[in-house]
Formats: C-alpha cells, structure tokens, sequence
C-alpha cells in the first residue's frame, strides 16, 4: 500500500516525500482512514511502529480543511496531544512540525521542568494543535493561559503510561475541561482495568485497531549481555565482528545518526558496514541490502523501522549496539536471526544509562539473559541485583509530577542495575547460540 492510497492531500504527501517515508506502516494503514473519516479510535500500539504519523496525518488533514477561525480573532487550539513525558511531546511536536509544514497548521509543545515564559508566548499565538504533558498543561490551565472551547480532536497517547507514572487523575482532570462534542483517539500498549475504564469513560464506539506485538522468542535464538560503557562500545563492537562466525549481522541503533556514525567507525576499523534508514535514497537503500544479501558487505547498520520488513533470511548474529526502550522491539529485533530453522545469537550492549531498560526487557521475557563477562571492555564492578519491581515506563519522567512519582534517571540516581545472572558462565558467543531459561514470553496485550 502507498500514502496516496490512503487519500491523504497534496500538501501531506508532499510532507512525507521530504520526510523519506515510502509506505505507510501497519498502524497508519489501519488507523489513518477511520480518523480521516471522524471515528474515534481504540489503538494498541507502541511507539516505534509509527503511531505518530497514524494520528497526525488524519489530523492535519481533517483540520486543513476546515475554515479558520476568521481573520482578527485569535485561533482557537483545535486539537490536544496529551503525552506522559517531555521526549515523546517535543517528538510529536516534531512530527507535526515535519508532516504539517505545508499546511499553514501550527503546533505548539509544553512541558515541565523548564521555564513557562516561552510556553505561554506560544501559546499567545494562537497554536492549531497543542501538544503538552498532564503536569505542565493543568498549571496553564489554571493560569488561563489555555482553553479548550472549541477543541475538535483530542489524542491520548500511551495511557498505561499514564498511569504507571501516575498521572492518570491529572489525566482525568484534563479530560474534564474538554467539549463533549469532539474526536477522541486513545492509545495504549496493554489494558490493565482503570485504562479500560478509562477509554469506555472517554470513547464513543471507537474503531479498535491492535498492532500486537509478536509473543514469542524463537526457541533457537542465543541471548547474550555485554555491560559496557557507552564509549567502549564501538571497540567492543570492532572485536565482537573480529570472529569469522558472524556471517551476516544485522546492527541496531536507536537513531538514524547512530546508524550512520556506526558505519564511520567500523570504516575506520578495516570492516565492511552499511547503514539503512529513512534518510537513505531509494537507490542507496536498495545498494545497501543487495551488498548485504550477496554478502558483499557482512554487517547491515539500520534502526528499527527501516529494518522492519526487511525480508533477510540466514541473519547469523542481531547485535543491539542500542537496547531499545521499548520491551517489545527486542523481541522484535532478535526475531530477526534464526530464520529459516537456522541457529542465531543475539548480542546486547548495555551501558549503564540502559539498565532499567534491560531489566524491563527481562522482565518480559521473564529470564535473565546471559551475561558476557570476559570481554576487554568490561567496565570494573558488577552490575547489581535489581531491586523491586519498577512499573514500566518510569524510566523517564519530567516536570513536577513526574518527580512525584518516579526519580528522574540519571546516571547518580539508577534506581535499577540490571541482574546479574548468577547460575550463568561466561558465555563465548562464538561458540553458544544458545540462552538459559529461554521460553514463551507473557504478552503484552489486550484484557489482561
Ligand atoms: P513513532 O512510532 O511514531 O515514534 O515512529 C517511529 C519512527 O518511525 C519515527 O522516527 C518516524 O519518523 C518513523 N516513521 C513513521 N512512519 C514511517 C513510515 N511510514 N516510513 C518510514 N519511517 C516512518
């Protein structure tokens, strides 16, 4: 399927032409008609899949379309983004900056932990769409600075967020000061009871739409650990690829940058790489994959949703140079090897500002992943035992509230170091493909 399948105007598909997006993603293809059409929407789907553009999209188009608020009045904020941390708003706000830039549309971000002044200027100025944090848009409100009147699209996104960083009744609040009359569009990864109750409070027969996640490791994937600094971790990545068993890696980086400074440093260290991602022209995408499928080069460099459909069998090692945030995408990622009834071997970095990111990929696969201690770039001391259980998602709160609820991450206040894996000998990659405890993975999913 294309975008222009998808009805989206001139102005938007031009967007995405400069964007570098070829093919809507699942998501977008699911949900983009049923926003385009009014409906509210029930979507289950995580960042990563390309949910913001599934909401933004429609939205932009449908407000588009409709006159402004005439000439000499102040425009009205037609539609709110409410999110749970400052990252995810200024990424959203990004979004609507990058898919809107031809429309005449303005969206404006807010969030704690910084200043208001700038805030309250912006939003002076009359933006369409407000994209904002609970915490930060109630004391805005309180203030006057926001009203919501004549709000036509409200979007609630990662609710079970939401209320693992218990902003649920700040949530609730907001909701409150919005019209009746308008299009709701809730999205959430998992449904525990109050979200449900939440949505039911708030929807008014939505369309549900699920992205589920796959549910299961495949039972010959190896998984391995490596703890390292960050700074030690291209090194290590240079004397990992030195083993001839690697055939054929793929290399994930959480950004495009990462992706392609990867590429630079391995260049430098004598060894054969290419970088896909969305910046990529089409030709040197295709260059890139058939240097990669021929085994011209041996080491493919991609984020996650450039890899995404990738269709690559005989994948011997998936290296995570970036544990992703999100538990799910590791299980995603390292589906990617063992193809086709083949071995494979999963390869994790992990730097200490990732560790409650590990853990919370362990907890999902409820095992500990083998740790490889024997590497030259061990950093000195042992990562510790975790403590109780931390909610996913606390990893990375901000602004007043936030605070409240979870400590802030940084390096001096890691509240979870990640397991050490006590039963388990150091593992040789080379020669074990295989992890302990390997097994079905509790899925994330809906009515639980
Ligand atoms: P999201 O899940 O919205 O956080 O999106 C994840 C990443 O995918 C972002 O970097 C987007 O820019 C990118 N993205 C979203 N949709 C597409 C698409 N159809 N093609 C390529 N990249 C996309």
């Amino acid at each position: 399927m294309r975008f222009q399948d998808l009805h989206l105007s001139e102005p938007l598909l031009a967007a995405l032409a400069t964007q570098g997006y070829e093919r809507p993603t699942l998501i977008q293809q699911k949900a983009i008609p049923h926003v385009l059409a009014g409906k509210d929407l029930l979507g289950c789907a995580q960042t990563g899949t390309g949910k913001t553009a599934a909401f933004a999209l429609p939205m932009l188009q449908r407000l588009a379309v409709k006159p402004q608020a005439p000439h000499g009045r102040a425009r009205p904020i037609r539609a709110l983004v409410l999110t749970p941390t400052r990252e995810l708003a200024a990424q959203i706000g990004e979004s609507f900056h990058a898919y809107g830039r031809n429309t005449g549309l303005r969206a404006t971000v807010i969030f704690g932990g910084v200043g208001q002044q700038p805030q309250t200027s912006a939003l002076r100025q009359g933006p369409d769409i407000l994209v904002a944090t609970p915490g930060r848009l109630l004391d805005l409100m309180s203030q006057g600075y926001v009203r919501f009147d004549l709000l036509e699209i409200f979007v609630l996104d990662e609710a079970d967020r939401m209320l693992d960083m218990g902003f649920i009744h700040d949530v609730r609040r907001v909701i409150r000061a919005l019209p009746r009359k308008r299009q709701t569009l809730f999205f959430s990864a998992t449904m525990p009871d109050e979200i449900r109750e939440l949505a039911r409070d708030i929807l008014l027969d939505p369309v549900r739409v699920d992205i589920t996640p796959e549910v299961t490791t495949p039972e010959k994937i190896g998984q391995t650990v490596y703890y390292v600094d960050r700074r030690d971790k291209c090194p290590l990545l240079v004397q990992v690829l030195a083993d001839a068993a690697i055939t054929r890696a793929l290399v994930f980086t959480r950004t495009k940058r990462g992706a392609d400074k990867v590429v630079r440093l391995l260049e430098r260290a004598g060894i054969g790489s290419v970088a896909i991602h969305g910046n990529k022209s089409q030709g040197a995408r295709e260059r890139a994959l058939d240097g990669f499928k021929t085994g011209r080069s041996r080491v493919l460099v991609a984020t996650d949703i450039a890899a995404r459909g990738l269709d690559i069998d005989e994948i011997s090692h998936v290296i995570n140079y970036d544990i992703p945030e999100v538990p799910e995408t590791y299980v995603h990622r390292i589906g990617r090897t063992a193809r086709a009834g083949a071995d494979g071997l999963a390869m994790s970095f992990c730097d200490a500002d990732e560790r409650a990111y590990f853990n919370d990929i362990e907890r999902l696969l409820r095992m500990r992943v083998p740790m490889v201690e024997d590497h030259g770039f061990a950093p000195p001391g042992r990562p510790q035992p975790a403590p109780a259980a931390r909610g996913r998602g606390q990893g990375k709160p901000f602004g007043s509230h936030a605070r409240r609820a979870a400590p802030p991450r940084s390096r001096a206040a890691l509240p979870a170091a990640p397991p050490a894996a006590p039963a388990a000998p150091p593992v040789n990659p080379a020669h074990s493909t295989r992890s302990r405890g390997r097994g079905r993975i509790k899925p994330r999913v809906w009515g639980r």
